[in-house]
């Protein structure tokens, strides 16, 4: 019997760095990268491409990638003439450039958005973004002076209650939603003592330097975020937005919630996907200021939803049903973007929310 041949890779790493080279022009982009270690003889470029391969093959510890860098292919493939070891690695990751890392960051986003690589998903014809918080590095004993601060209150096993400090870095990020490829733009980091609204503005100001103008359409955000501040500014950078209310926006919330009170829904649909049905009813009202002070007209569109999703329970199938309520501004004009779009948009941010959270 004539022995099977292995099915062919279709793709070789060969071919993947010639890849990045030709589109992305990943070797000189990463040529000018650089880190705080004086006149280094392993360079920040030549560590960068060794942590990225890293990154591309999911090793998990530095360890592995050390065994990889002890390979002369490797050495030859990084752009160095001997193996080096973790401290390299740690010494010069601790001083990283993080503004030259940022320019690369750009410079691959503005040529996927080139190579059309956002144009799948356009919703109208439009690129949509969200916002998210990030949160990393908690510890009850090591801070640095960028920390946050927060108390948590504990029980000890005596049952005396008590409260310690914990340190934590938080960071906002936008990213891309309504593309296939959903790369992050730029994060802000949260300085002690202030909200994430106001890390928010922020980024959303270095957006629009980094990128220029209009770089997507449509931002997609909280609740935290229906604030005039907010839809100032996301007007004056030429952003449509969606936003997410919650009941704890009470006053917004319960004006809108007024406005429906005895109305018929104005759309009915179902919806079926991945073993899940789901029921909307949908209500909506245009041109409403959005606060005294900032009276800019906005759009409120209301969902109650009956989710029912198949699941097993204790070995055998079943159904559950649960009720939803959603309730969302939009600045989106209402014939390109009638209701049922608006609700296709907040939940673009709820699924983008749970991808994030896996
Ligand atoms: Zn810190």
């Amino acid at each position: 019997m004539r022995q099977q041949e292995k099915p062919r890779p279709t793709h070789e790493l060969s071919s993947f760095a010639r890849y990045l080279n030709k589109v992305f022009d990943f070797r000189s982009a990463s040529d000018l990268l650089t880190d705080s270690r004086h006149q280094p003889e392993i360079s920040a470029a030549a560590v960068f491409r060794a942590v990225f391969h890293g990154l591309v093959f999911r090793l998990t510890s530095f360890q592995q990638l050390q065994s990889d860098i002890a390979q002369p292919a490797f050495q030859r493939s990084i752009g160095v003439e001997r193996a080096f070891g973790d401290d390299v690695l740690r010494y010069s990751l601790c001083g990283f450039d993080l503004s030259t890392l940022e320019t690369m960051l750009v410079q691959v986003n503005r040529t996927l958005k080139r190579n059309k690589g956002f144009d799948s998903g356009r919703v109208q014809g439009r690129i949509v973004a969200a916002l998210d918080g990030i949160e990393v590095l908690s510890s009850y004993s090591r801070c640095c002076e960028a920390c946050l601060e927060r108390r948590i209150s504990y029980v000890e096993a005596d049952g005396t209650p008590g409260e310690r400090i914990q340190y934590y870095h938080r960071a906002v990020g936008c990213q891309i939603v309504s593309a296939p490829v959903k790369p992050i733009l730029a994060i802000e980091w949260l300085q002690p003592g202030e909200g994430e609204d106001t890390a928010a503005l922020r980024l959303f100001r270095r957006i629009a330097e980094l990128y220029g103008p209009r770089f997507f359409d449509i931002l997609l955000l909280d609740s935290l975020y229906a604030q005039a501040p907010v839809l100032r500014l996301t007007q004056e950078l030429g952003w449509d937005v969606v936003i997410a209310l919650k009941q704890e926006r009470r006053e917004l919330y319960q004006n809108a919630m007024g406005l429906f009170q005895a109305r018929p829904a104005e759309r009915e649909f179902e919806r079926q996907q991945e073993g899940e049905y789901r029921r909307v009813q949908l209500w909506q009202a245009e041109d409403l200021p959005f606060t005294q002070d900032f009276p800019l007209p906005v759009r409120v569109v209301r969902s109650e939803e009956e989710v029912t999703r198949r699941k097993v329970q204790g070995g055998k199938p079943c159904q559950q049903t649960t009720r939803q309520q959603w309730l969302w501004i939009s600045t989106l004009e209402g014939q390109a973007f009638p209701a049922p779009l608006i609700w296709q948009l907040g939940h673009l941010r709820l699924e983008k929310r749970e991808q994030w959270l896996e």
